[in-house]
Formats: structure tokens, sequence, C-alpha cells
């Protein structure tokens, strides 16, 4: 039998667990997302209750009255026949129609972390758990991002991918109520926790992609858990005449049009010495010398689309060009591949977290 003294015991350790993971100031932060569902349609079809009436299928179009509110009856919202937690804000922004999904955090977790980790199993879980805090920060660091359209998050890569709840799965939304609230923070504040699929053996620095300092908690570290992936390393042959045509369109993405006279002479690469990202580039032609900035690198080499990387270096072989190249994706943070990795040997989400985000701390949200 347990004494009382014991018990007394008990209570302090269990009291002194209890703040082990502090919390972060109250009043700071709020319980819901606003996330932008639908940005710009002539028309949507929702199901879901607005007033006391329900309504199947019905087409939104913009006579509509605007703002519209559609609340879930029993079963989630639907939108064109996809599932949403939460309810729904319909807004006509310049003659489109744009829906915006308003959920608590934890419910909009449970539609971006399978996503964003793919399909995981029972041993992998401490990869989602870290995948699920990460995803969590990324909402507390960017509300109201776009206050003046009303939202915070797009539901795309132009933050994270949030599907809804067709995509929900047992053990991903099990991770996050395992992490319930958990954020990185850095002196107080959440982190800006950016994540990409594959560093290629040493991860960004923040200022390597994007203009600004890094943060010491998005500065470069070697990472030696991602070789399994399939972006580890690699490498495209591109005949020469087709290179220069494919660069030449990359320049006009982004702003820069070269006159059919105008050659290209040379290109020169400017890399950060630890991270070897292409941190510039200066193209030279006839006409003068044009700068490409970090985060148009992987615009301007790529060939239509990004190029998976600015961690690449370009070999001629005879008529043809090699581009071989490290990573997918901006490469800042933490490596998704390198945190499967790290999981399947055993580390835990603080860990890996630990790992990828230096000089964070993890603190839970009181709202
Ligand atoms: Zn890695």
């Amino acid at each position: 039998m347990i004494k009382y003294k014991n018990w007394k015991l008990i209570f302090i350790i269990f009291v002194v667990l209890l703040n082990c993971i502090p919390y972060i100031q109250k009043g700071t932060l709020r319980k819901h997302v606003r996330v932008a569902i639908v940005c710009g349609a002539d028309y949507v079809k929702i199901t879901g209750k607005k007033g006391n009436e329900l309504y199947n299928d019905f087409v939104v179009s913009l006579s509509a009255k605007f703002p519209l509110y559609f609340n879930s009856h029993n079963k989630p919202v639907e939108v064109n026949g996809k599932k949403y937690r939460g309810t729904l804000e319909i807004h006509n922004i310049e003659q489109k129609i744009w829906v915006i999904n308003i959920l608590d955090v934890e419910d909009y977790l449970k539609g971006v972390v399978p996503c964003e980790i793919g399909k995981i199993s029972i041993n992998l879980i401490e990869v989602a758990k870290a995948q699920a805090v990460a995803a969590r920060t990324y909402v507390y660091a960017h509300l109201n991002q776009y206050q003046e359209l009303g939202f915070d998050l797009y539901a795309d890569t132009r933050d994270q991918i949030y599907a809804g709840v067709a995509v929900e799965h047992q053990l991903t939304s099990w991770a996050i109520e395992q992490t319930d609230r958990e954020i990185l923070t850095f002196r107080g504040q959440p982190i800006d926790a950016k994540y990409s699929s594959t560093c290629g053996g040493i991860t960004a620095n923040f200022s390597d992609i994007w203009i600004g300092e890094s943060p010491p908690y998005l500065t470069s570290i070697v990472c030696r858990y991602c070789k399994k992936s399939p972006y580890y390393t690699w490498s495209e042959k591109i005949g020469k005449k087709e290179f220069f045509i494919n660069l030449r369109q990359g320049l006009k993405q982004v702003g820069i049009i070269l006159s059919k006279e105008e050659l290209i002479q040379d290109f020169r690469f400017i890399r950060n010495r630890k991270s070897q990202r292409v941190n510039k580039v200066i193209i030279t032609t006839t006409n003068g010398e044009y700068e490409i900035k970090n985060y148009q690198v992987r615009r301007v080499f790529g060939d239509g689309t990004d190029l998976r990387s600015s961690y690449f270096f370009l070999q001629p072989e005879g008529d043809s060009i090699i581009i071989a190249g490290r990573g997918y994706g901006h490469g800042v943070g933490m490596c998704q591949f390198g945190a499967i990795e790290m999981a399947r040997m055993g580390k835990t989400y603080q860990e890996i977290l630990r790992f990828y985000y230096p000089e964070t701390k993890m603190v839970r949200v009181k709202y």
C-alpha cells in the first residue's frame, strides 16, 4: 500500500512534470485558424447548415448576398464534394468567390500532417509527431498573414497542404493529439518552422533561399539521415542548345527578357561556402550583366517548373550539360526524409526537432 508520505512525493513529481513544458503567454494566440480553400471561383457547391436550414449541394454564385456562413450539421460541411471540419465563410473578392474554412488549429492539422509527411506506420510515429509540431508552429507564426483578404493561410504549397477530412488518418491524428498544442519558440515567439523533402546532406540557411538574415534555428546543419531519399543526389543531362533555350525562358519568368540578338556569354555562381546553395548568379550577355537573386535561382534554371533544389553544379560534357544536384525543396529547417530516418533509428520527436531547429524551446499554447 502507498503511504501518505509517498502520495505527497508523487504529487510533487506530478506538479514538476506538469511544468516541464512551459506555456506560451496567454492571450497572444488563438484557437482557430482561417484557411482559404477556394481562391477565386465563379461558383461553389456547398452542403451545410445556414441558419436553421440544411442545404445539399447548394450552388453559391456571385449573385448571392455575401458574406455567407455555413455550419456543420451532424456531419462535416462540404465544398464541391470535399468534406471539411469547422465552418465556412464565403466572400466575393473582386467578383470571384472565395471560401474560408474556419476551424480549430488541432482539427486543421489532421488535414495537413498526412499530406506533408505521407502515410506512416506505427514504428514511425515519432516523425508524425515532429511534423505535427512543425506544422502547428508554422500556423502560429503565420496567423493574420493575409489579413487584408480575411484569412491566415492558403491550403497549398504557398503555406501548408491542407485537404480536409478525406486525408485524415488514425495514426497521424493520434500523433497530433499526443503533441497537443506543443509548438517551438525562439525568444518567446513561435518560430518560422520551415521544412522540405530532402536536404541532400546539409540543410540550407534561410538567407540562401530568401531575403533576410538567418535566425539561429534556420542556419545550415549537416544532416546524415536523408541518404535513402530518391532525391539525395540527382542529375539531368541536357543538350547545350536546349539548356540555353530553357535558361532564356527561365530568365523571362523572373522578368529578365533578352532580345534575340543578345547572347549569353558567361554565368558565374556565388555560393554559400557551407551549405553549397547557389545564393546568386551573375549572367553576362553581349548587352551587359544581370543578377539572379537567391529566391529566383530555382525558377531560372528549371525547365518550366522550379529546379529540384538550389544545391546544384553544372558540368559541361561534349554537346551537353549535366545538372548534378542534391536534395529536393528549399532545404531550410527540417529535412523530412532525414526526420523519417531518425524516427526509424529510434529518435524521439523532441530529438528530431532539436536537431533540425537548434536553440528553440518547446512550449504549449495556452489560448
Ligand atoms: Zn537531410
